[in-house]
């Protein structure tokens, strides 16, 4: 018998490093993981004939996409819808203008910031067959829910493919088909925020299930000892100030993982634990002041329970 053996690929997109390990043969590692070049082309907006590009530069008419694009536009409108507006996924002016700012060590004017806060909004998007219209104004930024999206596809594939055992890392998304080759459910550190890549607060155990995790720390600049991260709030177009350090979601699918980690991180702690019993999903929150805040079913590691 041929023993299998843990393959490892990883590779930049999506403005983060991307990890697949899987028991099985290389070349269907490496087919799966090649989807993420595949998805790239289809979702970024910085990739120029992308259908994310084609709908941002369309000026309110109608594009036609894939059917991939139309399914990750209609979880992203329902991620907004059910959560009140905090998971907006067309702040994409906004988000080019900090990334901008933020790059040259300035932070934009507010004023500049409230005039790009438009009237219209993501609801208003229409969405016919393979047809979208994006209210013109608006421009998409999935970043909030795309990485999740395509893990949950690779994942689908590899399990077509025989694979039992694989653990997705995209950009801290988690997500894990099966369990550890060993036989339990992987490890997962959940990393102290603005600590090293060894650093972990707590551990989680991961079969077949999801983890994302939303924080200040991953992205951003401390300006004159502010913490200027990206995710913001769609009420001011800033990045959103609440207490919340960092949250991590656990669910089954890491598309939901992803875009209620967002969701929660914008909601807050009282209004995200409510959205969040409503999804059967569970949450870990470490707020600014030290202390956490969880579900009550979830089960951490913390060196001390
Ligand atoms: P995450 O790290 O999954 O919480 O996603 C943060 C990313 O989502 C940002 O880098 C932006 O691309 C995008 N984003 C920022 N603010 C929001 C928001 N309020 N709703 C949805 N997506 C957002
Ligand atoms: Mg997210």
């Amino acid at each position: 018998m041929i023993k299998m053996k843990m393959n490892c690929v990883s590779g930049f997109y999506f403005d983060t490093i991307n990890t697949i390990q899987a028991l099985c043969d290389k070349t269907i590692l490496k087919a799966a993981f090649s989807r993420c070049k595949y998805y790239e082309k289809l979702l970024s907006r910085f990739e120029r004939d992308s259908d994310v590009s084609r709908i941002n530069h369309a000026q309110g008419m109608p594009v036609t996409v894939s059917d991939e694009t139309v399914c990750i536009l209609k979880l992203a409108l329902y991620y907004h819808e059910i959560s009140g507006g905090a998971f907006n996924p067309t702040l994409g002016v906004v988000s080019s203008t900090w990334k901008q700012c933020l790059s040259e060590d300035r932070t934009p004017e507010e004023q500049t910031i409230r005039q790009m806060l438009l009237r219209v909004t993501f609801s208003e998007t229409e969405i016919n067959g393979n047809r979208v219209m994006l209210p013109a104004g608006l421009q998409l930024d999935l970043g909030g829910i795309a990485k999740g999206y395509i893990e949950d596809r690779i994942a689908d594939e590899l399990r077509e493919a025989g694979v039992q055992n694989a653990l997705l890392n995209f950009g801290g998304n988690i997500l894990s088909v099966g369990g550890h080759p060993r036989g339990d459910a992987w490890s997962i550190g959940l990393k102290t925020p603005f600590g090293t890549d060894k650093e972990c607060w707590a551990i989680a155990a991961c079969r077949d299930s999801a983890i994302s995790t939303s924080g200040v720390y991953e992205r951003g600049k401390t300006i004159n000892n502010i913490r200027y991260h990206h995710i913001l709030d769609p009420e001011t177009g800033f990045p959103v100030k609440n207490g919340i350090y960092a949250v991590s979601v656990f669910t089954e699918k890491a598309v939901d993982a992803d875009a209620l980690s967002t969701a929660f991180f914008v909601a807050g702690v009282e209004k995200g634990a409510h959205l969040l019993k409503k999804q059967d999903a569970l949450f870990a929150c470490l707020m600014e002041d030290g202390s956490l805040v969880k579900s009550p079913e979830l089960r951490l590691d913390m060196g001390r329970e």
